[in-house]
């Protein structure tokens, strides 16, 4: 086993209970930024979803699945579709685009995913379950393609 000294504190160590910190933080976090943008608080709840990722990144934790795909990835705003964010399902996905920045984020969309979850055939038009287990940086595009 390797053991480097790392001058400086402890930097790229982490342990499981600052993970699990970290990722209550982040959910508190983004259920701040659901709940502001619902009141319209379109500038905090950018702040919400900008703190939830950079806890993130420091502590190399994964966003929930249950809200990867619920903002920008680009500007950070929550979506709220017909009012920020316009929603399309195609063939095999999703297509997103954002009504602030314009990002277009396209997600590979699974019908099985659909049947596992129990999902009826009427509700996969409208609500449709994003796919769990994307890469996080996995279907982003700006130009226009449909
Ligand atoms: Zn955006």
């Amino acid at each position: 086993m390797r053991r480097t000294a790392v001058k400086g504190g402890r930097r790229g160590i982490r342990t499981a209970r600052m993970v699990s910190i970290a990722r209550e933080r982040m959910e508190g976090l983004l259920k701040l930024a659901e709940e502001t943008s619902e009141r319209g608080r379109l500038d905090m709840s950018r702040r919400y979803v900008d703190l939830a990722r950079r806890i993130g990144m420091r502590y190399n934790v994964r966003l929930p699945a249950s809200s990867r795909y619920r903002f920008c990835p680009g500007c950070n705003t929550w979506y709220r579709f017909g009012t920020t964010a316009s929603r399309r399902l195609r063939t095999s996905r999703v297509v997103i685009r954002c009504g602030i920045c314009q990002l277009v984020t396209r997600l590979p969309y699974d019908h099985r995913t659909q049947l596992e979850a129990g999902t009826t055939t009427s509700a996969r038009s409208s609500e449709p379950t994003l796919v769990e287990g994307l890469e996080d940086d996995g279907e982003l595009a700006d130009e226009e393609a449909e």
